[in-house]
């Protein structure tokens, strides 16, 4: 559900060309020892386990805005359980990283606690605190995700793990690690919520609403894949459902752009609050009285004004 694949490297591409050259990407770190199948994948497990009741994220207490004790050692714990050898491990106030290159590592740490900030700015409070890892290859990010997965760039894993893959992270710009560490971040602050009934489109578009905001990235370059299909007069029917996000969705860009856009357009057009209420109300009741409570129309009207919108920002 959190898988970024093509998404990320779109989102790579797109930013170096307008924003800043990419780094150079991390060298591949040798494959250290046999990495461990662990446990189910990530849309199995949050099926079988939507986690606690969703509570309005403003009325969740505020928590110590610091890392739990052990919390780095238990860290340090989970990335080397498949062996190799001991990687950096960095702490800010509210997150603790572990993972290689370590100069890599620390230029993620160095975005963790803006990234935390931005997201509480939309979202309200959640706990805010993150583990995340930064793995040595593909194998040993699905073995930390849990999950198969092939070529994600970044995924929140449960609980308050997110796992980068070094390839497809490394290979981000600047701006495009800003905005796909936001995007989990987001993932992780609304866990809470989320439950397997929440819309698709509102799962991952709040969560690129939130990587996006800030990004000062122009909506018809950061989706671009849409864009080409609107011009075209191809612009989609209806908002995208849970399949459209699986890994080898045929349209997987298009996918996260819409669903973006959607999340972007109730945000303009009825404010952040709303949309906030929208992702906990719906996550709860998926239903079409939801929809009509909180922004006082239904998935009809909803579609036409998104594919206005669509229309609007991507001509
Ligand atoms: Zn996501």
């Amino acid at each position: 559900m959190f898988m970024e694949r093509r998404r990320a490297l779109v989102i790579g591409m797109l930013t170096a060309l307008i924003v800043l050259p990419a780094a150079g990407a991390p060298k591949a770190p040798a494959l250290a020892g046999t990495p461990r199948p662990e446990a189910a994948p990530v849309a199995v497990r949050r099926a079988a386990d939507p986690g606690p009741r969703f509570d309005p994220p403003h009325a969740v207490p505020p928590p110590a805005p610091a890392t739990a004790p052990g919390a780095a050692e238990e860290a340090l714990r989970a990335y080397t359980a498949a062996g190799g050898p001991r990687p950096a491990v960095v702490t800010t106030a509210r997150a603790v990283l572990v993972g290689e290159p370590e100069s890599l590592l620390r230029e993620i740490a160095a975005e963790v606690e803006p990234g935390i900030d931005a997201v509480s700015r939309v979202w309200g409070e959640w706990p805010r605190r993150v583990v995340l890892f930064l793995a040595r290859d593909r194998d040993h990010a699905s073995a930390l995700a849990g999950t198969q997965a092939g070529e994600f760039a970044a995924i929140a894993s449960g609980g308050d793990r997110v796992v980068l893959a070094p390839g497809p992270f490394g290979r981000l710009s600047p701006a495009g690690r800003r905005v796909v560490l936001r995007h989990e971040l987001a993932h992780v602050a609304t866990r809470a919520a989320n439950t397997p009934s929440l819309p698709g489109w509102l799962l991952e578009g709040f969560a690129d609403y939130v990587g996006y905001r800030d990004a000062g990235i122009p909506v018809p370059v950061a989706a671009r894949e849409l864009a080409e299909e609107v011009r075209a007069g191809r612009s989609p029917e209806r908002l995208p459902g849970r399949a459209a996000f699986e890994a080898h969705a045929a349209r997987l860009p298009q996918a996260y752009e819409e669903a973006w856009l959607a999340c972007r357009m109730i945000a303009d057009r009825w404010g952040e609050t709303v949309l906030v209420r929208l992702y906990g109300q719906m996550a709860r009741d998926p239903s079409e009285t939801t929809l009509r409570r909180v922004l006082g129309i239904g998935t009809p009207e909803l579609t036409r004004l998104w594919r206005e919108h669509l229309t609007a920002t991507l001509w």
